[in-house]
């Protein structure tokens, strides 16, 4: 055979190789990496983006003896096929496994991309919203319908701008945007294939890969992944390293289930969105902003003004010092969230 047809053979080979994982989806092209992966263990890593791709919220990803086993998978297949190539230049062991934290299409929007034989593992409740009606939610309607407004936005400032280094920044926030919609319009959202309700523990050669259920808070079905002998968290949006979002909380019992993370053994947290910290403290610090979000959306309602209105007056401006708040004022999200959880509208 001569040389330039064995390597066209070896070429449809490969091509077959590939399309047996998945296709490569629509939206993938990127300048330089995608991810910043942070080494926290030997083997332990936080995967955090660069800009280059839309990605939001942050992965984490370890490494087996054999194999390795990611907690979340992004806003996009397009995200989510980009980590994986970008994981092959760290190991070249399969991802076996995809731990969802919860159904929220920045941490879940991934799965479509991996294998039948790969196991997507999260709480029923993330396989249900997932196979139900995820994406009606307000969570995500808000997020996906505003792209096209953010795309023609950029668009005019991209052509009204004169400066070339603030130009070429726009334009590639543009791309960005028009990568992350192509994709978006391929979205099929993808159900874990295993789960479970209290708990659920791994175990790879010396590791011990914990999943654990604490209680309603963020969502009905968060799960945090403790790695007891590296004394690492995995929290999802749990407890992220700022304010996490509420339109699907329950934030009373959030606190208490907070109470039941404080009490597992670990002293590093990778969250889902925000730099890892050790910092324990922080904990207490959500719990009280969520105490105070809780009973400040009540008072207001108890005096009648509107969930909107609610969501402009609510002060929690004394937690400024720990979180990112300029002045009085919820997300409208939160402020609903409380009204429906107030009227029995969400159970
Ligand atoms: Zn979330």
């Amino acid at each position: 055979m001569k040389r330039s047809a064995l390597l066209v053979v070896i070429g449809a080979m490969f091509v077959v190789a590939i399309a047996a994982q998945s296709r490569q989806p629509a939206g993938t092209a990127h300048n330089g990496k995608a991810f910043k992966f942070n080494k926290v263990r030997e083997g332990i890593y936080h995967a955090v983006g660069t800009g280059s791709l839309a990605v939001v919220g942050n992965s984490s990803f370890i490494v087996n003896d054999n194999d390795v086993i990611l907690v979340d998978d992004h806003v996009s297949p397009a995200a989510a096929w980009v980590l994986l190539e970008e994981i092959k230049e760290v190991t070249n062991k399969p991802v076996t496994t995809v731990i969802n934290t919860h159904f929220h299409f920045d941490h879940a929007h991934g799965n479509q991309i991996f294998a039948p034989n790969v196991q997507i593992i999260g709480h029923e409740f993330t396989r249900r919203m997932l196979l139900s009606n995820s994406i009606g939610m307000p969570l995500y309607q808000n997020y996906v319908t505003g792209l096209p407004g953010q795309i023609d936005g950029l668009k005019k400032r991209i052509a009204s701008e004169a400066d070339a280094a603030a130009k070429a920044k726009l334009q590639t926030q543009l791309q960005v945007a028009e990568n992350n919609l192509a994709s978006q319009k391929e979205l099929k959202p993808t159900p874990p294939n295993v789960t479970l309700a209290t708990q659920m523990t791994l175990y790879r050669g010396s590791r011990e890969i914990q999943i654990r259920f604490l209680g309603r808070g963020h969502t009905a079905g968060d799960v945090v992944v403790l790695l007891p002998n590296e004394k690492v968290v995995m929290t999802g949006d749990f407890l992220t390293s700022g304010l996490s979002n509420m339109s699907d909380s329950y934030p009373e019992e959030w606190v208490t289930s907070l109470d039941a993370l404080k009490k597992l053994d670990f002293d590093t947290v990778l969250p889902g969105h925000g730099d890892a910290f050790t910092d324990k403290t922080k904990i207490d610090y959500f719990q009280a902003y969520l105490r105070d979000v809780w009973s400040e959306v009540s008072r207001l309602k108890k005096e009648g003004v509107s969930a909107e209105e609610a969501a402009k007056r609510a002060d929690l401006t004394k937690h400024k010092d720990h979180f990112p708040i300029q002045g009085p004022g919820v997300p409208p999200i939160a402020a609903t969230r409380i009204y429906d959880l107030i009227d029995g509208k969400v159970k």
